[in-house]
């Protein structure tokens, strides 16, 4: 029988169950107790390497994966288990799975991935990966080593919020990103909108499709045109240039916004539209090049500048959906197998 075991095997990384589903079922487990299970294991060590490491576990790193595994790839999925929507209590717009929680689709998704005896799931922090001449070396924050012949980063991005009291705690509950994933939740409340300048005017306006009882806070001096601000007066849309102290809210639920005049207001949902920066510099590290707006520069085939490397999700596109990471990784994993069936064959 033939065995894929990678160079790192130790207990972290293979469960007993995972080993004994390696071997061939339960006949093994029952003939070995553990500690012979896990000296087995380290004499069959075979300095054998993944074809694929995909680092980042969320919607396109297991898409990517299942695409693979499928593929009868050997895979290893590397995933710190911090998707940028966990705090969201439900996340919408994704079909067959619209209003479940965060948790619950990755849930589904790891435990359908996990059916393909090709693709093992880890949990870990990837700190460092080197391309050398003809595979990659990737390390975790816990000493392990992995090698692939090719990597997938499906790593995401990560918001960067204000120091606003109760920003943080409020954010994906009821201070938004994006109303395409939250705005029929909130439609007709009472609404504030975070923005300036034309980038703001914009963005307000695009959320007068699901409210018109809205309010634009510029958080400082206002840098609309007066063309602009005559636009929203005819809407009876407010400009509050005073700047945010605090957000008063019960659960991530907010109720009031609190000045720094010392005024407040009441609203059920804020939209704050905000910046981002890679939730990991391994990218950049690995020397691929990115877009002006900060994303991993991939082409159609979501391959990136750099050979061997491919991305996808969050860290390539502002088109930010857990469909369109899905569907990424999906097309992730289906032309990096392509891309290996025409170099072996
Ligand atoms: C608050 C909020 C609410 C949202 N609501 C919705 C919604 O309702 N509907 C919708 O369609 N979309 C929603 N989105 C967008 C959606 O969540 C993202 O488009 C989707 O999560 C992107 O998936 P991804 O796999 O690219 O990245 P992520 O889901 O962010 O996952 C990236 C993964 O990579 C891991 N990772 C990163 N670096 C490393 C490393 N060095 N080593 C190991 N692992 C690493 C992270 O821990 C994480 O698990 C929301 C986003 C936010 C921020």
């Amino acid at each position: 029988m033939s065995i894929s075991v990678p160079d790192t095997l130790n207990s972290s990384v293979f469960t007993r169950r995972e080993f004994v589903r390696q071997c061939g079922g339960t006949l093994v487990a029952f003939a070995l107790p553990s500690s012979s299970l896990l000296k087995a294991a380290n004499n069959m060590v075979k300095q054998e390497k993944f074809d694929v490491i995909i680092i980042g576990g969320s919607y396109s790193g297991l898409a990517a994966g299942m695409a693979l595994g499928r593929s009868l790839r050997q895979v290893l999925i590397l995933d710190s288990g911090k998707p940028c929507n966990r705090q969201t209590p439900h996340s919408h717009n994704f079909l067959t799975q619209d209003g479940k929680t965060p948790a619950e689709i990755s849930l589904l998704a790891r435990q359908q991935v996990e059916a393909y005896s090709t693709v093992r799931q880890h949990n870990a922090l990837v700190t460092h990966a080197e391309q050398l001449a003809n595979e990659f070396v990737v390390h975790t924050s816990a000493g392990e080593k992995y090698r692939g012949k090719k990597l997938i980063l499906a790593t995401g991005i990560k918001d960067i919020l204000p120091a606003i009291e109760g920003f943080s705690e409020c954010w994906g509950i009821s201070v938004l990103h994006c109303p395409y994933c939250h705005g029929y939740e909130i439609r007709h409340q009472n609404t504030g909108v975070m923005g300036n300048g034309d980038k703001g005017f914009e963005f307000l306006s695009l959320i007068t499709n699901w409210t018109n009882k809205l309010t634009l806070f510029t958080h400082g001096n206002s840098t609309l045109t007066v063309e602009q601000q005559h636009g929203l007066s005819r809407k009876n849309i407010d400009i509050i240039q005073t700047e945010m102290d605090r957000l008063e809210h019960k659960n991530g639920h907010l109720q009031r916004v609190h000045f720094k005049d010392g005024t407040s207001m009441a609203f059920q949902a804020l939209y704050a539209p905000r910046p981002f920066e890679q939730h990991s510099g391994l990218a950049s590290e690995l020397g691929c090049e990115f877009t002006d707006e900060g994303y991993i520069k991939t082409d159609s085939m979501q391959r990136t500048t750099m050979k061997g490397i491919y991305a996808c999700g969050d860290n390539v596109t502002r088109n930010r959906t857990v469909a369109n990471a899905v569907a990424m990784g999906t097309t992730a994993g289906m032309m990096l197998n392509k891309e290996m069936i025409f170099e072996e064959f």
